[in-house]
């Protein structure tokens, strides 16, 4: 991977930026953008834009979801211990234990996730999963005055870390999903607006997809407003890859052995089949993930947005989504953008979409 791209990637990585306060991660992927976009702005959900090619044909959104899964704070009891809530999917499992910071008005606030010891734990309890409501957060707070003047309701908190190099290319960090998409859109806005693309482009931070489910968060109204006619998003997927899971029920995805192009209803067949040439004439191997339905990404509200936005979708094959430390292999993210760099430079101003 471009050294620049890399350090761009984990200072986006290293922002926080849970759904509905992506502000600080926005910002970085703002400035980066600021090094090659024609425009810059953003709208009023928070979602970021960045311009190449105005006035050019067609007109083409990338979004890369920039939010993440955190928690939110809803009560501080009077010993001065905090309770949360989820902000997106979380597995209360993975929280035990963890160091975090609060994000207040006045700056971070650092805590800890604190559960019952193992010594203090029934033995018929210790079987069972722990439960979101089950956990606090400890602050070191010695009053509820004390932390409630420190911490207040609807502050959020994130998960304490920094990304972690790992062999063979690999980085873990708690915001893979989705850093790794925005970071992707704006290097394939770069890559393409180098090579000369003709098409307008238009790529998208998108804020809320972790909290937006059928609705579809910012993707939803940043669709909205472009009015574009095609659609692409970058999401993380499963990689199928590490013990206990059953490639039967669960399809083939390898860490390291290139995008995912999704196939299925959400999928427009001739973005799908151009985002495949694109791969091909790049000497890029991809993998194909079927999804005969709902991507459970973006895409769904992008591809639903006025009369319809032809829409693919390109996925980072990603170990441990919604755990502290989620892996992806850097020429998996690498690829994922030349991918899509290749198919914008290929693109006809009449270049039709119609499945038929
Ligand atoms: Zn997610």
């Amino acid at each position: 991977m471009r050294a620049e791209m890399r350090d761009s990637l984990i200072s986006l990585l290293d922002a926080a930026g849970p759904s509905g306060y992506e502000a600080a991660a926005a910002t970085v992927w703002r400035q980066i953008a600021g090094e090659f976009a024609d425009r810059i702005w953003g709208d009023i959900q928070g979602n970021s834009f960045a311009e190449i090619g105005a006035g050019g044909a067609p007109t083409v959104m990338l979004a890369g979801h920039v939010d993440e899964i955190g928690l939110m704070v809803h009560h501080v009891d009077d010993d001065g211990f905090i309770w949360v809530q989820g902000v997106g999917g979380w597995d209360p499992q993975v929280l035990v234990g963890q160091r975090v910071e609060v994000l207040t008005d006045a700056g971070p606030i650092t805590g800890v996730v604190g559960r019952r010891a193992i010594h203090l734990i029934r033995r018929d309890d210790g079987e069972k999963a722990v439960k979101l409501k089950d956990l606090w957060i400890d602050i070191g707070a010695s009053s509820g005055d004390e932390a409630r003047a420190k911490v207040g309701i609807g502050d959020v908190a994130v998960i304490r870390s920094e990304t972690l190099d790992l062999a063979n290319d690999c980085l873990a960090s708690r915001s893979i999903d989705n850093r790794v998409g925005a970071a992707v859109v704006l290097e394939a806005l770069r890559l393409a607006k180098e090579a000369g693309c003709s098409a307008h482009v238009i790529a998208v931070a998108t804020v809320q997809e972790e909290i937006g489910y059928m609705a579809g968060g910012g993707a939803r109204t940043g669709a909205y407003g472009l009015d574009p006619q095609v659609g692409i998003v970058v999401d993380v997927t499963h990689a199928t890859d590490h013990p206990t899971l059953d490639r039967k029920e669960h399809g083939d995805v390898r860490m390291g052995a290139g995008p995912v192009l999704a196939r299925g209803a959400a999928i427009n067949p001739v973005v799908y089949r151009r985002l495949h040439e694109a791969a091909k004439r790049e000497g890029i191997d991809v993998q194909i993930q079927a999804l005969p339905a709902m991507t459970g990404t973006d895409a769904d509200a992008v591809r639903m947005s006025r009369a319809g936005v032809a829409s693919g979708l390109v996925s980072v094959p990603n170990r441990y989504m919604h755990t502290p430390n989620q892996i992806v292999n850097l020429e998996d993210v690498e690829r994922s953008a030349r991918i899509i760099a290749g198919f914008l430079t290929q693109l006809e101003a009449d270049a039709g979409f119609l499945p038929l």
